[in-house]
């Protein structure tokens, strides 16, 4: 068997696993990650027998393989191991557990978050060290287990396993975890999208409590009144937009692969300042880079038609930039609420510091890269909208990439949608660029 058909085997086995994250843990079924470990111990026997393996939680697994002479501070490879639900299955042109391959195409959920990223730094690793090779500094792979939700039952997967790691007072030197990958442009040229940072995912509640009563006499108005004047105020009033050095940076890299005006106002963000923000008032992903957001999704009150609400409430999403904090957030929203109407953090935590583009390892990454897909190729370091599973390593860790070194390309089938799916022929490359970065490290 060629390496692209022994590795597409594997993940179409992990596929099969179903390993599907509820944020009621009672409701996951974890013999399908059970089935997934012992599918990692049958294919990667050389892991399996060189590296310390703790399991943590449910379903975590952390390997650790320690250099007698360390050189370098310890590098990690992350991803996690559920996927979310499938969806209407009607849609399905593959069933999303079956992992069938056609045409050269692997279908099913996770095949792209991220069962490929999980293959790939597993098949490399196994690949190096059968050769032979030992790195010259402490290598951990750290499998998480519920990504994908917010366990409403205890702690989460990530966060378990990296306070495993905390209170061995370990640090970690750099971490790979899902996130950007390398697409061609309109042009065919390569670029490869580095995640360097993530917004804080928080919740809030803004909330009012009163007596309620009947619907006839509402005198001035109701609790949903009130909540809906602050939802109002505080749409009306974003976060004033602001560069940070990672959006500068993602902006800037983005002008070399623009044309026009575009690459004009990109080149120099800070001196084109107002012709940036026009833009990014009409364009949303724009808008998330230069300030924290907030997003009302979920509301609740009366569920009689006469009946005034005792308790209104209000789940807002928000997205909160690095330089801003929970507290900060929570002091400015408070300005534009109408009397008796509160708010409380529900969930989330400050966000972590983005890394630099300027380290040797970013570098090292950009050599990498450029020695397998050529010298054209462009990095672009950008910030993440939504999160991973990376934010809990904030305090144990020094560089964190988001990336998964697979080329992708309009064969894919992307992530949490219906047919989810990845071309056969990316498996190998990905696994290549781990290699040559374990070896380069
Ligand atoms: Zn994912």
């Amino acid at each position: 068997m060629s390496d692209q058909e022994t590795i597409t085997a594997h993940l179409q086995a992990l596929i099969r696993c179903q390993t599907v994250s509820h944020e009621d843990g009672k409701k996951t079924d974890w013999s399908q990650f059970k089935k997934l470990h012992q599918y990692i111990k049958d294919f990667y026997p050389v892991v399996h027998t060189e590296f310390s393996i703790t399991e943590i939680g449910e379903a975590g697994l952390q390997f650790c393989w320690k250099a007698p002479h360390p050189r370098k501070a310890p590098l990690m490879l992350m991803s996690h191991q559920d996927v979310v639900e499938t969806g209407d299955l009607s849609q399905w042109q593959h069933s999303p557990f079956s992992a069938d391959l056609e045409d050269g195409i692997i279908w099913g959920r996770g095949t792209t978050d991220c069962k490929h990223l999980l293959t790939a730094e597993l098949e490399a690793v196994e690949a190096l060290f059968s050769t032979g090779w030992r790195p010259d500094y402490d290598l951990y792979l750290s499998l998480g287990f519920g990504e994908e939700i917010y366990r409403s039952d205890g702690p989460d997967g990530a966060r378990l396993l990296c306070q495993n790691l905390q209170k061995q007072g370990i640090q970690i030197g750099c971490i790979f975890d899902e996130g950007g990958s390398i697409v061609p442009n309109d042009t065919g040229k390569l670029i490869a999208h580095i995640g360097l940072g993530e917004k804080a995912c928080v919740n809030f509640e803004l909330y009012k409590d009163c007596a309620g009563g009947h619907s006839s006499k509402p005198g001035a108005g109701t609790a949903l009144g009130a909540v809906a004047k602050a939802i109002v105020a505080i749409e009306s009033h974003p976060y004033p937009y602001r560069l940070t050095p990672l959006a500068k940076a993602q902006i800037e890299a983005t002008a070399a692969v623009s044309s026009g005006t575009r690459q004009v106002i990109f080149s120099h963000p800070e001196e084109h300042w107002e012709d940036l923000c026009q833009i990014a008032k009409k364009e949303p992903a724009l808008d998330a880079m230069l300030h924290t957001t907030f997003a009302f999704t979920m509301a609740a009150a009366s569920t009689q038609p006469n009946v005034m609400p005792s308790h209104v409430s209000v789940g807002m999403s928000c997205r909160i930039l690095q330089g801003d904090t929970i507290e900060s957030v929570t002091q400015y929203l408070k300005q534009f609420l109408p009397d008796g109407v509160n708010i409380r953090h529900i969930s989330g935590e400050d966000p972590m510091p983005a890394s630099t583009p300027d380290s040797d390892d970013y570098h090292t990454i950009e050599t990498v890269l450029r020695q397998q897909y050529g010298a054209d190729l462009v990095t672009v370091p950008f910030l993440m909208l939504g999160a991973t599973d990376t934010h809990y390593y904030a305090p144990i860790a020094h560089n964190v990439f988001r990336f998964d070194g697979y080329c992708k390309d309009n064969r894919w089938g992307d992530a949490h949608q219906i047919n989810e799916r990845i071309p056969a022929d990316t498996l190998v490359p990905a696994c290549t660029f781990f290699k040559t970065f374990l070896q380069q490290y």
